[in-house]
């Protein structure tokens, strides 16, 4: 399982790096937080002062000035350990927004900070409660007032808000009824929260099956500078689109490294565990379900990977990110199922990591794309068949 897919694979350090510090954070530490719905600060300040969340953040503004398949590394192999980066994997692509759309004085402003883990940005709001995956319905407005913009509506699903000094909100700047087409008409701002979080904007958290410290956020005339608008007003659904691919590719990561994680934890218990005189693994009906994840892990890493060269590249890779996302998504299911199996009650027993880790897995077909999405751009947008909505 540790064979890379490379002869020579160019993130071996980093990877082995993560290893070590992930080995500072065993299963009991997850499981304390689990019970608690508590935040890993420990597990993301270790991370942020290695450099790994600024990885992606150019050395001019001080960062690591790694490439996407560098942060995959890191993703990947966290999940791999047994950790969750959840809770921080999406400083690391949020910030993209800014680097590729943001205007030279607010890289100056943010990305350092970002980069050496004095500022977080890692809180995207873009999923409302009425729109769902119809992300141009949205009803969050932000209106023009002097030089100030004032947002007034509700993101659900905001994840880390409570954890994050910043949040790219995506808000409708334009009346539907007056734009040519829905996607316009969007815009993208840098919210400081600090400013106003506990006065227009509230944070409410939810408790989910898995602990993701997401939340509900609402904005009552809260104010945003004007200079906090990114890039062009209307065209901040462009720029949301415009993130996807890296952010699909970086998740896609992480459940190639939960598949590997659920069946090395498969491997080892199935030898191990002696029934009717002989080990479970020698069971072919033990044996196959784990191997056939473990082929599905490895089709889904290679096509993440193909993502990752296309992405740096600068080459289209819509197409590879999407079906990456939905292959490894479903490997990291497959396994986690083999793994529960396998251990039989054991699997359930919250002291194996198995049930949380199960948990954790099922989001990725939902968030932050679900499946059936992915198929829709699948068919429509690589195969060519009529859109399905
Ligand atoms: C733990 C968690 C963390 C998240 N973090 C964030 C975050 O930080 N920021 C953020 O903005 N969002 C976040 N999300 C939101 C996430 O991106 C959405 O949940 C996801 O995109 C699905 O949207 P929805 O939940 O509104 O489901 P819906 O859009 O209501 O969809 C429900 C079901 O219908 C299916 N469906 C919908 N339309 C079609 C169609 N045309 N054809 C076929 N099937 C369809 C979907 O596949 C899905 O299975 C998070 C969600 C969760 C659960």
């Amino acid at each position: 399982m540790d064979q890379p897919l490379l002869a020579t694979d160019p993130h071996a350090e980093i990877r082995e790096e993560v290893r070590k510090l992930c080995a500072r954070f065993p299963g009991v530490y997850w499981r304390e937080l689990d019970a608690r719905r508590g935040y890993p600060t420990e597990f993301v300040v270790a991370l942020t002062e290695a450099g790994y969340l600024g990885a992606l953040i150019p050395e001019e503004f001080g960062g690591a000035g790694l490439p996407l398949s560098a942060a995959a590394a890191i993703l990947e192999t966290i999940h791999a350990e047994g950790c969750n980066g959840a809770a921080c994997h999406a400083q690391m692509y949020i910030m993209g927004t800014i680097l590729k759309h943001g205007s030279p004085e607010q890289k100056a402003r943010y990305l350092p900070g970002i980069a050496e883990g004095s500022l977080r940005l890692q809180a995207f709001g873009v999923t409302e409660p009425t729109s769902g995956t119809d992300t141009t319905a949205l009803r969050t407005t932000a209106r023009r007032e002097g030089d100030k913009w004032i947002v007034n509506g509700q993101k659900i699903w905001t994840s880390r808000a409570e954890h994050s000094d910043l949040m790219l909100l995506l808000a409708r700047t334009t009346p539907k009824d007056q734009v040519a087409k829905k996607t316009e008409g969007l815009s993208t701002f840098i919210v400081d929260m600090r400013e106003v979080v506990g006065k227009s904007l509230t944070i409410r958290p939810i408790r989910t099956m898995m602990n993701h410290n997401s939340c509900e956020v609402f904005f009552d005339n809260m104010e945003v500078p004007a200079e906090n608008l990114v890039g062009q007003e209307g065209r901040g659904f462009r720029y949301i689109l415009d993130g996807m691919n890296a952010e699909r590719l970086l998740i896609a990561s992480e459940s190639v490294g939960d598949a590997k994680w659920f069946t090395q934890r498969s491997v080892e218990y199935s030898k191990q565990r002696v029934l009717f005189g002989k080990p479970i693994g020698t069971n072919q009906g033990v044996q196959f379900p784990i191997a056939k994840a473990y082929a599905q892990m490895r089709a889904a890493e290679a096509i993440v990977k193909e993502g990752l060269e296309r992405f740096e590249a600068g080459l289209p890779c819509g197409e590879q990110a999407n079906m990456g996302k939905m292959l490894a998504a479903d490997a990291a299911w497959a396994a986690a199922e083999a793994c529960v199996q396998t251990h039989g009650g054991f699997g359930f027993a919250e002291e194996y990591d198995i049930e949380r880790k199960f948990r954790e897995a099922r989001l990725y077909q939902v968030a932050p794309i679900s499946t059936n999405l992915v198929l829709s751009y699948i068919g429509e947008h690589v195969l060519g068949m009529p859109r399905s909505y």
